[in-house]
């Protein structure tokens, strides 16, 4: 394959789109603070953030502070808030409580935002964040993670704006398939269509096995447009991968898109993607379909 400039400069968003997600931590958010010095690297890092994210930089503080995502605006304006209380609780207490206590109780017990706040180390939040689930068959996330990450992706969404796509897809007449070359077979097809999706998907894409031969894979920052591409460029590669096979392997799927102005739930992006995968079946199967 050629790599175009076209490839090259969609690498480039594709890396910048990765940088961008590096979240802050609240030992960065209490340096902003001005709770601790900040060395060097981390002022850096700051100017840059703060270049690309503009007012969207206190969405990200409050998520560092409390795992939940506040609309920029909001953010601001509670940011602004919780920097007032937390000199009163000081004033109050003749201590500093540090900006993770104020915040807490800026929202809990003045703001009434939050409610049952449980205390948590930010490093135990970040290893149980990242138990995610896999089928044992695939490798692939399991059909409860995808969910848990979807509405996790939908809430990023909300933070850095841009679309999301979502597909899903099942492979066609896969029942024949293990009625004429037995189930282990069929098991192994399975395996290699999650090789082959593995081998497609951008780091930020979330592939899971949401069910017998149905598949579902989360494209973050990702159109309508790019989600068609990518989703007939899977297609092909799936059919390529068993081309020399006594059987042919195809697959039909619907996308749907969440846009930035939309506010489309989890639920409402798999059920309409879902209707998308029957348009397709009904077409006449091997092919990707949009529900109207
Ligand atoms: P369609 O094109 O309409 O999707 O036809 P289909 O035959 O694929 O649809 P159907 O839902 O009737 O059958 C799905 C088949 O997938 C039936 C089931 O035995 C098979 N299947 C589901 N999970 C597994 C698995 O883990 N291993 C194997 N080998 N087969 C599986
Ligand atoms: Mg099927
Ligand atoms: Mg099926």
């Amino acid at each position: 394959m050629n790599f175009t400039a076209t490839q090259a400069s969609t690498l480039d968003n594709e890396r910048e789109t990765l940088m961008n997600r590096v979240d802050l931590d609240v030992r960065m958010v209490s340096a902003i603070a001005g709770d601790r010095a900040m060395n060097a690297r981390e002022q850096h890092i700051l100017e840059r953030v703060m270049n690309e994210r503009g007012e969207g930089i206190y969405s990200d503080i409050l998520y560092a502070l409390t795992h939940r995502s506040f609309p920029a605006r909001q953010a601001k304006h509670l940011w602004d808030e919780i920097g007032a209380h937390r000199i009163a609780m000081k004033s109050a207490l003749g201590r500093d409580v540090g900006i993770p206590v104020a915040t807490h109780d800026y929202l809990t017990n003045i703001a009434n935002l939050m409610k049952s706040v449980t205390v948590i180390e930010e490093s135990k939040i970040a290893s149980l964040t990242n138990v995610a689930t896999r089928d044992g068959l695939t490798g692939l996330f399991d059909q409860a993670t995808f969910k848990y990450r979807l509405k996790e992706e939908l809430e990023r969404q909300v933070r850095h704006g841009g679309a999301l796509s979502l597909l899903m897809f099942d492979l066609d007449r896969f029942k024949n398939l293990n009625d004429n070359h037995g189930h282990a077979e069929g098991d192994r097809v399975l395996k290699g269509v999650a090789d082959v999706i593995r081998s497609q998907v951008r780091m930020l894409d979330v592939a899971a096995r949401y069910g017998g031969e149905e598949f579902a894979i989360i494209l973050p920052t990702v159109d309508t447009a790019g989600a068609l591409l990518f989703a007939n460029r899977l297609r092909e590669a799936i059919f390529k991968a068993f081309e020399t096979e006594e059987y042919t392997v195809s697959m039909s799927g619907g996308i749907c898109t969440n846009l930035e102005t939309d506010d489309k739930s989890a639920d409402e992006l798999i059920k309409t993607a879902d209707k998308g995968l029957y348009k397709a079946k009904e077409a006449g199967r091997n092919r990707i379909e949009m529900a109207e």
